[in-house]
């Protein structure tokens, strides 16, 4: 396993809409392998494969180190599809591996569902609520390219901009590995 590089703020593969995934195979275990050890070593929740440079529709999920959460399992979602959405909206505070330091209040449905292939290569549809949706529709935003400034009010997204330019020009303290400048 390896723990690889996170895609930042500026990245160009953040913002482009990632293609699906044609085959579940050998590569494809060693990739979700990697990308579980990337995020656990920057004690992230969620990653998408485009956040570690990778274009295809994929991404993980695990929110058990959060209090409340820890019954929740460990996902893998390839070529995932939201199916619905709660009409409650619900605000709260989020953050990103590929927006270091940067938190900002995004609102998001309360529950959603969710249909998504397992690295059995089976069809598999969830519920899914509170903090576990809240993250699931934030990696599922990072596949169609859109990232928390994309999400929230444009005053924020003003109040923010400066942060995303440090971001960019990597005016950082990271205590995990992220891509180096292009
Ligand atoms: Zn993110």
């Amino acid at each position: 396993m390896a723990i690889l590089p996170i895609t930042v703020y500026g990245d160009k593969i953040l913002w482009e809409k990632t293609k699906p995934v044609k085959a579940i195979d050998d590569e494809l275990i060693v990739t979700i392998q990697d990308m579980f050890q990337t995020m656990r070593n920057a004690n992230g929740i969620g990653l998408a494969a485009n956040q570690v440079n990778i274009n295809k529709q994929l991404f993980i999920v695990d929110v058990s180190p959060v209090e409340g959460c820890e019954h929740i399992k460990p996902v893998v979602m390839i070529n995932p599809q939201i199916i619905e959405t709660s009409d409650e909206i619900v605000t709260m505070e989020e953050g990103c591996l590929s927006l270091p330091d940067l938190r900002a209040d995004v609102e998001r449905p309360d529950a959603i569902k969710i249909r998504y292939l397992n690295t059995d290569e089976e069809e598999v549809e969830i519920e899914a609520d509170e903090l576990f949706a809240r993250v699931i529709l934030h990696e599922y935003d990072h596949l169609i390219g859109k990232m928390i400034p994309d999400r929230v009010a444009m005053e924020i997204k003003k109040e923010i901009q400066p942060e995303l330019l440090h971001i960019a020009q990597r005016e950082i303290n990271v205590d995990y590995p992220i891509t180096l400048k292009t």
